[in-house]
């Protein structure tokens, strides 16, 4: 099973928290992931904690900052979901509704999958909402 696929939900909006929070001179703070997160501090911690274990988060000094495997991990997310919301636009929903869509299949889908979900919507280098979408594994670095 894929790493992704091992996420939660919870997971990866943390992610998302410390990827926003952390700038190049410092990490993330514990109340700046909770703040977006809009959860209490210790149940922030705890999803932390667990990020930290699968080493795609680092912590120093009570400062979260995702490490490379964490980076990866998020971009290859976002390219699950921006290929689903892509797909989701090509059978007809609005672009507002293709995010609501692609969150329930997402995290579900095998990069695999993903991958051939992109060579059947044509590799579209955007989703509907203008943010790109990294190339598949077998295009990339074929220019
Ligand atoms: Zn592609
Ligand atoms: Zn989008």
């Amino acid at each position: 099973m894929e790493l992704l696929e091992r996420l939660s939900r919870r997971q990866v909006q943390t992610l998302i928290a410390v990827q926003r929070g952390e700038t190049p001179e410092r990490g993330a703070s514990l109340n700046e992931v909770a703040r977006a997160l809009r959860m209490r501090a210790p149940s922030a911690l705890e999803h932390l904690t667990a990020l930290e274990a699968l080493h795609l988060v680092s912590r120093f000094r009570g400062k979260s900052r995702l490490t490379a495997r964490g980076q990866a991990c998020l971009a290859e997310y976002q390219r699950h979901h921006r290929v689903a919301e892509s797909l989701f636009q090509q059978l007809g929903l609005s672009a507002k509704d293709t995010h609501l869509a692609a969150l329930e299949v997402d995290l579900a889908l095998s990069h695999q999958t993903v991958d051939r979900l992109c060579a059947a919507e044509g590799h579209p280098q955007e989703c509907p909402h203008g943010a790109p979408i990294a190339p598949c594994r077998s295009r990339r670095g074929a220019g």
